[in-house]
């Protein structure tokens, strides 16, 4: 059993990582002052596979659940949604001490984080993430949000947890599509702040794929501390946690222009995370032979590395302009300089784009 401390004063709290920890969370919730009665937001497809046993435990614990479910799929992190929790959590009388569980991937992890934001000015909120995506990623930092028609994430709020439980064992059931998106997180990691990490990626990928127990956890916890220290030093992204986004200003605009459908969030990362090393290579940031290592990582975690060659260049450049981290219209990047290294550069020129893109 791992357990990694985010450090944030008053808002710190601990992430448990240990395959099989659903069944025992009651443990870990008792030493909160929580009222009887909480919520646990879930979809029927990870209800389906892990509510029951973790119902009968809370029940078990003395807790009065009442379940929250919502559809599959990431269009139902939505207002609607939220609002539909709002009436249940009402209807239900829960009090300013009920907590909101989360128990799902990113999408029941932000949705049901921004309504413990938001009901009654703020309810406790522990995440139960069951994806590698939000185990490694979205669980851990604070970011709630739900998608609005004018954008993804617009509507949210930084909000911490008071306690993440990560079960490995729920990443057994996972499509093992899903299973590779959350790894492009992993390897921004190494690449964004540790080059040990990428080189012990590099040893053991297959491992990883295998989905090893040993090596899971390890990865699991290695990501978390990497983004644990980075969300410490800078919880509202004033400035550091924006190397977090490596890979996402392309990965995002790849993602908008294919309308959400063709890549999960993670292989447009590992697209943008490829792109942006070779831009960083030919502008004479990055030795090419370090950016061909990030790009050989990524093709052996079954992840894209190249736009396909009927995908429009210039409207990714056009979204490019429009994203909501372009500062007075210069276009900003993450760009490595070295495993382990990152730079915010602020006035990337649209020709060095366009060069990286074209291949
Ligand atoms: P997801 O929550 O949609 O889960 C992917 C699919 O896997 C879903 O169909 C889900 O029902 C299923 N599933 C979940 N756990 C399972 C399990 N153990 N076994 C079998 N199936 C399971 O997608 P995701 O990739 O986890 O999260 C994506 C979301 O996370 C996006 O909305 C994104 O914006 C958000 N996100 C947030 C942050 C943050 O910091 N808050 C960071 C990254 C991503
Ligand atoms: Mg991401």
């Amino acid at each position: 059993m791992s357990e990694i401390t985010v450090g944030l004063g008053d808002r710190s709290y601990n992430i448990f990582i240990r395959p099989g920890c659903l069944n025992s969370l009651c443990d870990g919730l008792k030493k909160f002052n929580f009222s009887r009665r909480l919520l646990l937001v879930s979809n029927p497809t990870v209800y389906g596979l892990y509510g029951g046993a973790l119902f009968k435990s809370l029940v078990g614990a003395g807790f009065e659940v009442v379940v929250g479910e919502v559809p599959d799929g990431e269009e139902h992190k939505s207002l609607f949604q939220a609002e539909r929790l709002y009436d249940l959590a009402f209807s239900r009388e829960l009090d300013r001490r009920s907590p909101v569980l989360a128990l799902g991937g990113g999408v029941i992890g932000d949705l049901a984080g921004f309504v413990a934001a938001t009901y009654l000015r703020g309810v406790p909120f522990v995440q139960i993430p069951t994806t590698l995506l939000a185990q490694v990623d979205s669980s851990v930092g604070g970011k709630v949000a739900v998608n609005h028609p004018a954008g993804k994430n617009i509507i949210g709020a930084f909000y911490q947890p008071v306690a993440v439980f990560t079960d490995l064992n729920t990443l057994l059931t996972l499509d093992p599509r899903e299973i590779r998106s959350g790894l492009a997180e992993v390897i921004k990691y190494g690449v964004i702040a540790d080059d040990g990490f990428f080189t012990w990626l590099e040893d053991n990928i297959e491992r990883v794929l295998g989905l090893e127990a040993g090596a899971m956890e390890y990865v699991v916890e290695k990501s978390c501390r990497i983004k644990a220290l980075v969300v410490q030093s800078d919880e509202t992204e004033q400035g550091l946690r924006a190397i977090l986004n490596f890979g996402h200003t392309i990965g995002h605009a790849v993602e908008a222009l294919t309308e959400y459908k063709t890549y999960r969030h993670g292989e447009a990362v590992s697209l943008g995370m490829a792109l942006a090393a070779e831009l960083a290579a030919n502008i004479g940031m990055l030795e090419q032979s370090t950016a061909e290592r990030i790009e050989k990582l990524l093709v052996r975690a079954g992840l894209p590395v190249k736009l396909p060659l009927n995908m429009d260049r210039e409207r990714i450049i056009d979204l490019l302009r429009r994203d909501k981290k372009v500062i007075s219209g210069a276009l900003t990047f993450v760009l490595p300089t070295g495993i382990g290294r990152v730079e915010i550069v602020r006035d990337v020129s649209g020709k060095d784009i366009a060069g990286a893109l074209k291949g």
